[in-house]
């Protein structure tokens, strides 16, 4: 750091206020963490350096010797982690693990069933605006109006009718467990390839916490930096029979040179996620978001669903007649950082959405347990109910008080 101070000061402010920021609010978007030093070690290492078009063993590059390690022990650790019979690191994100999985099983136009995003899905899983709804022809399933959880009758009646080439499960906002075996068995009536897009709960199942969805996908993507607490990237597991497609589609269809510094900080992650430490975190992850959701609920926030079995929870607004977009602003006026989100058929548009989406990954790192999840309810139900800029400064205050006694990262 003391050289990146020398040579590019302004930069260097920018590192350090952000560190300022993270420690010095309440961080719930669900799809955050703070990720070890460690992690962060290997990130800013040299290994950025390295051109390694290819794979372990195999590279298109001279000089990989060194770099094969790092990727073959993070594939390793990965394949044992998730019982996995092949694992690739190289997607630089979760959307180029998705599309991926695309080039690797559909050619354009093809036909691909999965959750819609307002129901909690992901851009990459047909919309409009993203290659997978330009380039293949998306079909969307959605959540049952009465439960708020995944209507199962309507998937397979979709696929049914539409005959998909790909059933994608797995989503941005989905508080509840997904039935990866109900999904195994409507791609098998249709012969359908079934992709898990498990960003959001992957660390959850190296965590042994839920259920893993490994043994009943073709593939499983994921992000590595949500619960699971890597690095920002992507990656995939997938059945040995499935292995040579997929590393084809990742290299060379969707991407070039893979990032060895990024694979080496999945490697270090993986080996920190195998440890009994981060069983303990990956349950009480879920523990604080039950607890926060029950804190919420009380204060008049309706959670969809009725509760959370995971990392997340979506809060339905319209009981109190605040926006999400209104909670949004009024959260980040008191230092507790979250994001509005739509509800399963909202009424508002998605600019403003009627809920909101609260996580508890981050806070669960800082070492907060149910206690604390109690005091966080409290302070987002004032902060949402207040228009009032000195109620939100003295919940800020409170907040400081919070995160102080549970700092993000050590100091120095
Ligand atoms: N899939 C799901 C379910 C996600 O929630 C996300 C990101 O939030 C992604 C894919 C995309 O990941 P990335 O932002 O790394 O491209």
């Amino acid at each position: 750091f003391d050289a990146l101070q020398k040579v590019d000061p302004e930069i260097a402010g920018v590192v350090l206020d952000e560190l300022d920021r993270l420690r010095g609010g309440l961080q719930l978007i669900a799809s955050e963490n703070f990720t070890s030093p460690a992690v962060l070690a290997a990130l800013g290492s040299t290994l950025s350096n390295k051109y390694a078009e290819g794979y372990p063993g195999r590279r298109y590059y001279g000089g990989c010797e060194v770099v094969d390690r790092a990727e073959q022990i993070g594939i390793d650790r990965a394949k044992a982690l998730f019982g996995a019979d092949h694992a690739n690191l190289q997607p630089h994100s979760g959307a180029n693990a998705n599309l991926a999985v695309y080039g690797a099983f559909l050619q354009p136009g093809d036909t691909v069933l999965a959750m819609s995003l307002p129901h909690g899905g992901h851009l990459t899983h047909g919309t409009k605006v993203s290659f997978s709804g330009k380039w293949f022809n998306a079909v969307s399933y959605g959540v049952d109006p009465a439960t708020e959880n995944i209507d199962y009758d309507q998937v397979r009646a979709l696929a049914l009718e539409h005959k998909p080439k790909l059933l994608i499960c797995g989503g941005s906002a989905i508080p509840r467990l997904i039935d990866f075996a109900a999904f195994r068995e409507i791609a098998d009536s249709v012969g359908a390839i079934l992709m898990v897009d498990a960003a959001h709960f992957i660390g959850l199942v190296a965590g042994k916490a839920i259920p893993s969805p490994v043994p009943y996908a073709d593939v499983v993507t994921f992000t590595t930096h949500k619960v699971l607490r890597g690095p920002r990237g992507g990656a995939l597991v997938c059945k040995a029979e499935h292995a040579a497609k997929l590393d084809k589609a990742v290299f060379p269809m969707m991407q070039g040179g893979p990032l060895m510094h990024a694979i080496a900080a999945k490697a270090v992650n993986f080996a920190e996620c195998a440890t009994t430490e981060y069983q303990d975190y990956a349950r009480q992850v879920i523990s604080n978001a039950q607890a926060l959701t029950s804190g919420l609920a009380d204060a008049g926030m309706r959670p969809v669903t009725g509760g959370t079995d995971t990392h997340l929870a979506l809060l339905d607004l319209q009981g109190l007649g605040v926006s999400g977009r209104d909670a949004e602003a009024r959260c980040d006026a008191s230092g507790i950082v979250l994001n509005k989100n739509a509800i399963p058929n909202d009424p508002a548009p998605p600019s403003v959405a009627s809920g909101v989406r609260v996580g508890s990954p981050s806070v669960t790192t800082q070492g907060m347990r149910e206690p604390e999840m109690a005091r966080i309810a409290d302070l987002i139900a004032r902060a949402v109910t207040s228009q009032n800029a000195a109620a939100h400064a003295e919940i800020r205050a409170e907040v400081g008080e919070l995160v102080a006694a549970h700092p993000a990262y050590p100091r120095g």
